[in-house]
């Protein structure tokens, strides 16, 4: 296999592989960075040969936000993808269209956005929805045939790896994975044996290893801060990713209330969230491999935010768990302005749920104390932090661990790194060079070809 890392740089970002298995030519994912701005933020598709086909692996922008714009270049092509990311992939680009017109006119990024909305209907008329587990054989011109089967990668609604075989070479392509169950999602299910080669992501391979840190235990945890707030007559903000973050904590609240685990309290939702279970629940019923049911917010009374504002500073009259789209507190955002009420005094939690960028609202918060100052900018507000803010794990990656127990079940005689920093990187290299002294691992340099 010959294959080029797209990105932009050995990161987290713009993923994008340029794999080339005998006559066929493929891209795994084409991902929007979202550390990067305009036309930046694209991979280098300048040069892209004529492609057989797209693999979607699934649909964080970081793997899917680019689709449009290969598809301006190669109108022709088909992505093939699970039945559950074809169900949402255009819903999330068309948030992506009107976050980046936003950023145009508030930012005067003159680049966005990247793609326009009339571009999506041709992303949805090229999705080819694969089964999952269920081998798909493509035939070349020349008479070559290469076998694609999808597995289920947990990680997120829709989330697959990729396994390729071609002259009885096995290679894998992990994508985001989990190996451990959410409550809307089942852990990945990979195949087992061995493996010619495993192209795997490397997320959390700086981070150590928290053996007794399980989503049962932070469930317990988020549950006992939740309760601890509410009885104590405070209001709790869960800041959550929109797609799928938000449908699994709505789903853990639900859960509680059923066995009544849970303070009563009203639970406050917006954004692009609620809009989002929809599509979740039509995975659910269509596509499989997705537990969500829409009926959780019917049992759970969500109510909408309230569209009159109650001034920064000033702590909110209607007490609840406000589950508001945006991870990481983004400014402008419904999360933020609520944020701005809750901050500044002692009974209210701050409950962060994913994976925070310190270079964010939600990154910088978290690193505060009880004290400090924090700046709302545009609200023209400066915060006392005296609400107890806490952070808990709900990641959506492998630990380092599970990721290096697939790779020596697998005895791989190549190892290609993807999707990690240079310091989770670094470490697998050095990891894997001891655990599986055989394997030719490639931590490959964007833009450079490898023989694999
Ligand atoms: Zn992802
Ligand atoms: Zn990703």
């Amino acid at each position: 296999m010959r294959l080029t890392d797209l990105n932009s740089a050995s990161d987290i970002g713009a993923n994008c592989l340029l794999a080339e298995i005998g006559p066929f030519r493929f891209l795994i994912d084409a991902g929007m960075h979202p550390k990067k701005t305009g036309s930046d933020a694209l991979p280098r598709l300048n040069r892209l040969p004529p492609l057989d086909f797209v693999i979607l692996t699934h649909c964080h922008l970081d793997h899917l936000g680019a689709i449009p714009v290969v598809l301006r270049k190669q109108p022709d092509v088909e992505i093939l993808c699970s039945p559950a990311s074809a169900i949402i992939a255009k819903r999330i680009l068309r948030n992506s269209v009107s976050v980046m017109t936003r950023q145009r006119d508030e930012a005067g990024i003159k680049a966005y956005p990247l793609f326009t909305y009339s571009e999506l209907d041709p992303v949805e008329t090229a999705l080819r929805p694969l089964p999952l587990l269920a081998p798909r054989t493509l035939r070349a011109p020349n008479g070559e045939e290469i076998t694609i089967t999808l597995y289920p990668a947990g990680h997120v609604a829709g989330a697959v790896g990729c396994l390729f075989e071609y002259k009885h070479r096995k290679i894998i392509f992990t994508g985001d994975v989990l190996f451990q169950d959410q409550e809307t999602v089942p852990a990945a299910q990979f195949p087992a044996g061995q493996l010619d080669t495993l192209v795997m992501e490397t997320t959390h391979g700086a981070s150590p290893p928290q053996e007794d840190v399980t989503r049962a235990s932070e469930t317990v945890r988020l549950l006992e801060t939740i309760n601890q707030t509410i009885t104590h007559g405070g209001s709790v903000l869960i800041p959550a990713f929109a797609f799928g973050r938000m449908q699994e904590i709505l789903t853990i609240l639900n859960n509680a209330r059923r066995t009544k685990a849970l303070a009563a309290s009203p639970v406050y939702c917006s954004g692009l969230g609620v809009d989002l279970a929809d599509y979740l629940d039509m995975m659910s019923r269509k596509a499989g491999f997705v537990n969500f049911r829409r009926q959780v917010l019917q049992e759970l009374k969500v109510k909408p935010l309230s569209q009159r504002f109650v001034a920064p500073g000033h702590d909110l009259p209607e007490k609840g768990i406000y589950v508001l789209s945006s991870g990481m507190l983004v400014e402008n955002t419904p999360a933020w302005r609520i944020a701005a009420n809750l901050l500044d005094h002692a009974r209210n939690a701050l409950c962060f749920v994913g994976y925070c960028d310190p270079d964010t609202a939600g990154g910088r918060l978290l690193a505060r104390k009880r004290g400090d100052t924090f700046s709302f900018t545009g609200l023209d507000h400066i915060a006392h932090v005296k609400a107890h803010i806490e952070r808990f794990y709900f990641s959506g990656h492998a630990t380092r661990g599970e990721l290096l127990a697939f790779a020596r079940q697998s005895e791989p005689r190549a190892i290609v790194l993807t999707h990690g920093d240079p310091p989770a990187r670094a470490w697998f290299e050095e990891e894997l060079a001891i655990e599986i002294p055989s394997a030719k691992i490639t931590n490959p340099v964007p833009g450079t070809v490898y023989q694999i």
